[in-house]
């Protein structure tokens, strides 16, 4: 697992998406080396890297020009370029065009996760997962009556990191916000 400091950072972009939550949501994708993933909402590259670092191919798409800049630095940095295929531009247009593949990961869906849900399940794999991270209340909720609604196998998980800072009489935990994991399993044949 990359440490969050060897990230090339921007205050204008979101993200890396801190380690502790990057390993598990590496550990709910089950990437393998033969994977095809797609990241939507690449930020920083945090989960973009990370997956490349264990798949065939990765698509990393976002909105945002600055994150795909972002992204390319950090593939760069850690000689994973290419592996991967950057794509500006809404998620909600895009995902329909693309390839099918195994592991969809969503970290960013400007309130259309139910539709960029729907589309992405339409060209997952049999067997293939969608991992969706939320800090917001509604995403979760989305995510969670999305998938049902697909008939997918879901597991939800919600964890808060309490890292210590070094204070002069010893070591303070500081909490972090609430994330939730929520990992659905296509079993269509
Ligand atoms: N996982 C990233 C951080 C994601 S932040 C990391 O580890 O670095 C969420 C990102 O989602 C933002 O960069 C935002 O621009 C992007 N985003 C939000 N809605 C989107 C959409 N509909 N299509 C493409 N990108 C989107």
């Amino acid at each position: 697992m990359i440490r969050d400091d060897d990230f090339i950072q921007s205050k204008d972009v979101p993200g890396p998406t801190k380690e502790e939550i990057r390993c598990l949501v590496m550990c709910k994708a089950q990437i393998s080396s033969e994977d095809i993933v797609v990241d939507v909402g690449c930020g920083s590259g945090g989960l973009t890297v990370e997956s490349a670092q264990r798949a065939k191919k990765v698509i990393a798409l976002d909105k945002n020009p600055e994150a795909i800049e972002l992204t390319s630095k950090n593939l760069i940095k850690h000689g994973l370029q290419r592996k991967v295929e950057l794509v500006e531009g809404d998620a909600l247009n895009l995902i329909e065009n693309l390839p099918s593949f195994d592991v969809l990961i969503i970290g960013g869906s400007s309130g259309d996760l139910p539709l960029i849900i729907s589309r992405g399940y339409q060209k997952l794999k049999t067997n293939g997962r969608i991992v969706v991270t939320s800090i917001l209340l509604e995403t979760r909720v989305e995510a969670v009556e999305t998938f049902k609604k697909l008939g997918m196998t879901l597991e939800v998980v919600e964890v808060t990191v309490a890292k210590g800072k070094q204070m002069k009489r010893g070591t303070m935990m500081m909490g972090r916000n609430p994330i939730t994991i929520i990992t659905a399993l296509n079993n269509k044949n």
